[in-house]
Parts: structure tokens; C-alpha cells; sequence
């Protein structure tokens, strides 16, 4: 797909990137995306480097994987949007994006991810209130698995690491209740994410799900 990048320069250039990005093809796009090196591009004018969200669908056929990527942009229209597509994931953002292709390659649930994420969330948000906090996955090994938190305090992230006991129990627990009215309200239609418990603006909308 062919895109124009309007630049501060008052220049513009035309960009091309794959509308369907294939990690099992091009497993070279899972190292760009975890060194932020993904679809960045440089304006040939006055070199200044463009980190733009466009739409895309990444595929990842060996993870049984579609996500749809929709720029932050569009996050309000996700949530007014009518026809989803079919045997397909959503996430709204690149930052989301990357967190979830980093989830699936460690052969973790995305479910119980944003289930300790929404934990963190409450947790950073009784230590701090007021503030926005952003959470993501950032990487696991056998101790447990790695969030950064982010929003706290300017320029700067905390880390917070969860044993690995406390997500396999958190697993568990999916499995048996996967009903329960915690699981529920993380997803809205195609998306999975603990963004969906925390949207005031959205009255309703943690009981869209039957
Ligand atoms: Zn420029």
C-alpha cells in the first residue's frame, strides 16, 4: 500500500508498506517492531524520521494470528464501528500492537495479561491516583513475566514483575469461570485489552458481551 507523508518541512513523500504484514514470511518485522524500527520512515527532504499509525492487518499463520491494527486515531470509531471482521483480533495502536505480537511470541494467554495488567492498573492507581498509567508487557522468563509502567513520573517508567505462579493461577482460574464478569469486561467485540475497564466515557459498554 502507497501512503503520502505530509512533513513539518512543507514537503510530502510517498511511503510503501505491506497492508498485511506476514510474520511467519517475514519474521524480520517482529525484531523491527520490538526495536521500534517498524514502518518508520525518513523524510528524504530534511531527514526527519515519521513513526506513522496507518491501518494495518498483521498475520501471523503459525500462531493461528490476524490482528487487526487500528491507529489510536480511530478509537473512538472501534467502539461505534458496526460490522467487525470475522476470526479476527483488534488493537488499537502500534504500542498495542507490539505488546500483543510480544505476548503471543513468549506462548503466552493474552487474557490473563491484561487480567495482571488490570491488577497493576488498580494497584498503581491507589499509590497514585489522578494519574494515567500505561501499562504493557514488556518481556517473561521462568521467575515471571515483566510490565512497564509508564505516566507515573515524566520520562521515566517503573517496572513491576509478576511470578510466574500468580499468571499460571491466573490461567487456571480463566479456564474454570471463563465468564466471570472480570474476563468479560476486558473484551469488547474483536478487542481484548484492560483499556476497556477503564472507559467512563463508555456507559454500558463493560456489559456489551452475552
Ligand atoms: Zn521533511
Amino acid at each position: 500500500m502507497k501512503q503520502k507523508i505530509p512533513c513539518f518541512c512543507d514537503k510530502s513523500f510517498f511511503v510503501e508498506f505491506p497492508e498485511e504484514p506476514d510474520l511467519d514470511a517475514e519474521p524480520s518485522f517482529i525484531d523491527e517492531m520490538m526495536d521500534g524500527s517498524f514502518m518508520n520512515f525518513t523524510c528524504p527532504a530534511c531527514g526527519k524520521l515519521h513513526k506513522p499509525e496507518f491501518p494495518i492487518t498483521v498475520l501471523w499463520p503459525s500462531k493461528k494470528l490476524r490482528l487487526e491494527v487500528l491507529p489510536e486515531l480511530d478509537r473512538g470509531l472501534f467502539y461505534r464501528r458496526q460490522e467487525n471482521p470475522e476470526d479476527t483480533e483488534t488493537v488499537i495502536g502500534f504500542p498495542e500492537m507490539i505488546e500483543r505480537i510480544a505476548i503471543i511470541r513468549d506462548g503466552l494467554e493474552p487474557l490473563a495479561v491484561e487480567v495482571l495488567k488490570y491488577f497493576l492498573l488498580l494497584k498503581a492507581d491507589e499509590s497514585y491516583p489522578g494519574r494515567e498509567p500505561v501499562i504493557r508487557y514488556d518481556n517473561s522468563s521462568a521467575v515471571g513475566l515483566e510490565f512497564h509502567i509508564s505516566g507515573i513520573r515524566q520520562d521515566e517508567y517503573g517496572i513491576s514483575r509478576i511470578p510466574m505462579e500468580v499468571y499460571e493461577k491466573t490461567c487456571t482460574d480463566y479456564r474454570t469461570h471463563p465468564r466471570a464478569e472480570l474476563y468479560r469486561g476486558l473484551r469488547v467485540k474483536t478487542y481484548l485489552s484492560v483499556q476497556n475497564t477503564i472507559r467512563p466515557d463508555l456507559p454500558g459498554q463493560f456489559k456489551t458481551e452475552n
